[in-house]
């Protein structure tokens, strides 16, 4: 097991820089989630702290040993790539054995060391089977039985599940994530898709343009985005964001917006000029008693909820509400926002203002 601790690394390809100066530790034992769209520089990322990529400057510490001039193979990680090469000629078991055998290790240790992994993952019935008729989700296994075999202190994962279809891809991040939780090995982990970071992740790194925009546990960051760019990316449908002008002190408790008040949390900064509220579609609601109102534009039907289009005065927003709400394109509700849940940002710098 091992803790990760990136401090101020940065790399560039030539003259285009790739990561900017990143920071974040990655606590022992933790399922860690680098998330961003593509490009963002997530892989590269994930490169630098496996030793297949050497940072341009920053440090990188394993266990708190600076490691970032160390090859991979001299950083005791496994890294499992997406398309899950296995050895064609080779039986199941001699795929989960081969790190070992190459290492050297004794027939009768490595026989033992293959059972247990084996028994880990459920494949011990299918060890002695050539690889080239498993099913992707046995194929799936045996990349990770090998991977984990050698006892790694961490674990490094590229869009692990990339090429997989929808139904089965949520098995087998099932499978990830149980397997994470019987052996306890920091695992770092690549994705694009939000959800997926949301549900396997302890911690997620959100980043974008090169630059970590924000840290933390996936509620933490859902609830409180510390920029527009991480509200507009996790959660679908996205973060509504209402613009308005104004001039916000920290001691303020509420915000007026075409002539209704909202009350808000308390702000860390004042702000003044081009701002937003940030609402989650599942915190718009419609209120009889609200005087800020809205047309309905448009509803889409999804089973027990369903996603209702609103024009408002400051720009069309979506809500989220359960499908047994009559709604009626044309309707001008009343809206109501759940004001423990609001985020304020200032638009011009992106940043959040609580
Ligand atoms: P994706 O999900 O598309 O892989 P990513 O967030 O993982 O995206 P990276 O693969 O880290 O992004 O790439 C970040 C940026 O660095 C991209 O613009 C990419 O083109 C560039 N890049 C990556 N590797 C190299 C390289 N070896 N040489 C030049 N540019 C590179």
């Amino acid at each position: 097991m091992a803790q990760i601790m990136i401090k101020n690394v940065r790399k560039d390809f030539g003259t285009f820089t790739a990561v900017k100066s990143s920071t974040f530790t990655i606590e022992d034992g933790e399922f860690f989630m680098l998330l961003g769209p593509s490009g963002c520089g997530k892989t590269t990322t994930l490169r630098m702290m496996a030793g297949l990529e050497l940072p341009t400057s920053g440090e990188i510490y394993i266990d708190g040993e600076e490691v970032g001039m160390k090859p991979a193979s001299q950083r005791d990680i496994a890294f499992v790539f997406q398309m899950f090469a296995l050895y064609p000629h080779m039986n199941v078991g001699k795929n989960i054995s081969y790190p070992l055998v190459s290492q050297g290790m004794p027939r009768a240790q490595v026989k033992k060391k293959v059972a247990e992994v084996a028994e880990i993952l459920g494949i011990t019935d299918i060890l002695h089977r050539p690889v080239g008729g498993l099913s992707g989700g046995d194929r799936q296994r045996v990349a990770l039985g090998r991977a984990i075999v050698r006892d790694p202190k961490a674990f490094f994962m590229d869009e692990p599940l990339g090429a997989l279809d929808a139904e089965f891809r949520e098995r087998m991040s099932e499978e990830l994530r149980a397997l994470h939780d019987r052996m306890g090995a920091t695992t770092v982990y690549v994705t694009h898709d939000q959800l997926e970071a949301m549900q396997m992740g302890d911690k997620i790194v959100v980043m974008n343009h090169g630059v970590v925009e924000q840290f933390g546990r996936p509620q933490e960051i859902y609830d409180w985005p510390s920029t527009m760019f991480v509200a507009g990316f996790l959660g679908s449908p996205a973060m509504n964001f209402l613009e308005f002008e104004g001039a916000l002190d920290t001691n303020q408790t509420s915000i007026h917006i075409h002539g209704s008040d909202f009350s808000i949390p308390p702000l860390l900064e004042g702000a003044r000029g081009k701002l937003a509220l940030g609402v989650r579609p599942e915190h718009v609601r419609f209120s009889d008693s609200s005087s800020y109102k809205g047309e309905v534009l448009a509803t889409e039907y999804l089973g027990t909820t369903q996603i209702v289009t609103i024009a408002t005065p400051n720009g069309t927003i979506k809500s989220r509400m359960s499908a047994a709400q009559p709604v009626t394109v044309g309707e001008m509700p009343g809206l109501e926002f759940d004001s423990r849940t609001l985020s304020i940002f200032n638009v011009e710098t992106g940043q959040a203002l609580l």
